[in-house]
């Protein structure tokens, strides 16, 4: 075992604190993370504040991990000592189900999250917000040459979740796609659906981001909050994404699709959504879901994000600010994820 450094939720009510956790000693095929950046992702709000179930406390949340391998098991020939590489939301599962055969782990019943999740051994797994990881080698993602740290770390989790839906719903050269909310997802789902050849709009609460919206490749942005938008833009788009972290009228997005559209939800907001049956019979409109991607998928997005110069746009802060860069992105006030400097842990 060694003691690290992190910063955890001492309970569901409480603001995050400097502490220390234990890492386990290297297993034959584990790898030992020296983190370097940390992204913040609303799910680990969501999660510290038990607002998807009681959560157990103490807990380091932090599922968009970027760092170097320090230390390598006798077993590992994926990765050396001194390599860039990423972990996301996910750093285990049993490798021989059907799913983890097809690659999507994220499926896996046996799947071990990076917190909040009981890991092989027993204990409850502890996150990125730290200096250190201890992960199996099958689960660190490479990250390319040419890539940041910084802005690869939130691609780890923001940059899957939306590549993955583009990519099942075959999102290419001229696709009409709609992203809902440009925060941390939204953001990252603009960029990677302009440079696949869609033509995207952003709608947002506000027209606040606009230029933002436009400057990621989006071709319009609307405001929400305008009734005009839903009847100006009904029936137009082959996809919905919808990244949005609280309850919306989504009979209202359902509209905007063209018929047999797809409106893929990848928001987790507490409460339900209220599906009116004929918002859904009219136009043969799918509504569905998607939880981040499997581990290949995970590769190829960061392999294209590399080929393509797409990165995250971050705002880079110190450990000792995490608590207020948590209000910020509850209140929708983030330009577009926030990354913790893990030296600063
Ligand atoms: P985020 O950075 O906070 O972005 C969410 C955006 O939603 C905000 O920037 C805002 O965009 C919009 N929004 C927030 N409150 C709203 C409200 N009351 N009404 C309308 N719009 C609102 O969060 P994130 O990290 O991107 O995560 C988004 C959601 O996805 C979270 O619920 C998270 O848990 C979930 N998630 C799911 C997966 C998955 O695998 N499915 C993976 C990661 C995260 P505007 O200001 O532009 O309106
Ligand atoms: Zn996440």
């Amino acid at each position: 075992m060694r003691t690290v450094k992190a910063w955890a939720a001492p309970s569901a009510t409480e603001p995050l604190e400097a502490t220390t956790i234990e890492r386990r000693d290297l297993g034959d095929n584990d790898i030992l993370i020296e983190i370097a950046y940390a992204g913040i992702c609303h799910s680990d709000i969501h999660t510290a504040r038990s607002e998807w179930g009681e959560a157990p406390y103490p807990l380091v949340v932090g599922h968009e991990i970027a760092g170097t391998v320090a230390e390598v098991g006798s077993a590992v020939t994926r990765h050396a000592v001194g390599d860039r590489v990423g972990v996301g939301c996910m750093v285990n599962s049993c490798r021989e189900c059907e799913q983890c055969r097809a690659g999507n782990e994220q499926y896996c019943p046996q799947q071990v999250g990076t917190y909040n999740s009981t890991d092989r051994d027993g204990t409850i797994t502890q996150g990125g917000y730290s200096t250190h990881i201890v992960v199996d080698a099958d689960f660190a993602l490479k990250i390319p040459e040419g890539i940041g740290l910084d802005v690869a770390a939130p691609l780890l989790c923001a940059g899957i979740t939306t590549w993955s839906p583009l990519r099942r719903w075959g999102v290419g050269e001229g696709s009409k796609v709609a992203v809902v909310g440009l925060g941390g997802l939204g953001h990252m789902g603009v960029q990677l659906a302009v440079a696949l050849g869609a033509e995207v709009t952003v709608l947002s609460q506000s027209l606040k981001k606009q230029e933002d919206g436009l400057a990621l490749g989006a071709v319009d942005y609307r405001a929400t909050s305008d009734d005009e938008t839903f009847k100006d833009l009904r029936g137009k788009f082959d996809l919905v994404l919808n990244t949005v972290s609280a309850q919306l009228p989504i009979r209202k997005y359902l509209g905007l699709l063209k018929p047999e559209g797809t409106l893929v939800n990848v928001g987790g907001p507490v409460e339900p959504f209220e599906v009116p049956a004929f918002s859904l019979i009219m136009g043969g409109r799918s509504l569905a879901g998607s939880n981040i991607g499997g581990i290949p998928q995970t590769q190829e997005m960061l392999d294209f994000c590399a080929d393509k110069g797409i990165g995250a746009k971050i705002e880079v802060i110190p450990a000792e600010k995490v608590n207020e860069a948590w209000e910020r992105v509850v209140a929708s006030d983030v330009r577009y994820r926030f990354v913790i400097d893990a030296a600063t842990i």
